[in-house]
């Protein structure tokens, strides 16, 4: 049986452990995947830190998973050996039920997650649903290519639920905002960025990123908004991000886990103002945001961190210290 080194998380809470595990053999659908690069998602904190309860334990994190085919266990169709794959957060469906036979995947009743319910790319190798699995612009490299992944899918995701907002606020300036910001732009849109109050170099970053405003979001926008997006996982952003848009506008909470949202008076609702969530992604949001990437061209910003130091990364990102994002760069020895 070959071996691989890994990033394993026994329980939530704990932090996870470096170890040595069998690679698991692909199944029909499946491809087995030599892990290079593997991004750090907030959504990885979350299961770590136990906010999403539903792990499968002991668990490989990671859904933002790029790698080289190995081998496929049954037809590879679109993949060959050698070949470039990206494997999403969305690992796999059920395809039966009224969402899957309705094209909202995204909502499958009977879903597999990459990194939470199935193991992920925290490790040297792991087997994907080849369904599932995404061909990746040739303009990155492996590791600029993994916030794609979900950052920049959920992000895409996130930005078409601001419907075609003009000025848009980004609430969190990590990852996915990065990304946003940049497709925004490219979009002609006009980006107010919001960060953690003080935090003055995310406010440069998000400036130079085309954003024409940032500030604390504390601090009151310097207009009314068409929409604003919500990538920090603070309820209390919720109330203040609907008192920063208009008449008709829209907030979108694009995290997977929130702290509680305060109650607000329902003045701050009327007026035709939609408060929305965004689930997961669908294959279709996939492929057209990945043409898209390239296309503006989305430059990811990273911070790459050996396997062993995923406990680090994971840290960083939990105190505010990533600018950009966090990716995990992986060889064959475990070590970047
Ligand atoms: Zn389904
Ligand atoms: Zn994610």
């Amino acid at each position: 049986m070959p071996h691989m080194q890994a990033m394993v998380l026994d329980a939530p809470g704990q932090p996870l452990r470096h170890m040595t595990r069998t690679v698991a053999e692909p199944g029909a659908d499946q491809l087995l995947i030599r892990v290079t690069a593997c991004g750090v998602c907030r959504t990885d904190l979350h299961i770590v830190d136990g906010d999403l309860s539903q792990p499968r334990l002991p668990l490989i994190p990671g859904h933002e998973v790029v790698g080289r085919l190995v081998r496929a266990g049954g037809a590879a169709r679109d993949f060959s050996p050698g070949d470039r794959v990206g494997v999403p957060w969305l690992g796999t469906t059920c395809g039966r039920c009224s969402y899957c036979r309705s094209g909202q995947e995204n909502l499958c009743d009977a879903p597999g997650f990459t990194g939470y319910t199935l193991d992920g790319g925290y490790a040297q190798y792991l087997v994907a649903d080849r369904r599932f699995c995404f061909h990746l612009p040739s303009e990155y490299n492996d590791a600029e290519a993994a916030p794609l992944l979900c950052a920049g899918l959920i992000g895409h995701r996130s930005l078409m639920m601001a419907g075609d907002a003009q000025h848009l606020g980004l609430y969190g300036f990590g990852a996915a905002a990065h990304i946003v910001a940049q497709v925004a732009g490219y979009e002609g849109r006009r980006v107010y960025a919001f960060t953690r109050p003080g935090d003055l170099e995310g406010q440069s970053f998000a400036r130079d990123l085309g954003a024409i405003w940032a500030g604390d979001s504390t601090s009151q926008a310097p207009r009314a908004l068409d929409a604003a997006i919500i990538f920090a996982p603070v309820g209390a952003l919720v109330p203040a991000a609907l008192r920063a848009v208009r008449k008709g506008g829209t907030v979108v909470c694009a995290g997977i886990h929130m702290t509680d949202i305060p109650s607000f008076p329902y003045r701050l609702l009327w007026g035709e103002r939609t408060v929305r969530s965004v689930a997961n992604l669908t294959r279709e949001d996939g492929e057209s945001f990945l043409a898209l990437a390239a296309k503006v061209p989305v430059r990811t910003h990273i911070q790459t961190y050996p396997l062993q130091s995923a406990n680090q990364a994971l840290d960083d990102l939990r105190s505010g210290k990533v600018t950009g994002a966090a990716v995990l760069t992986i060889d064959e020895t475990g070590a970047a």
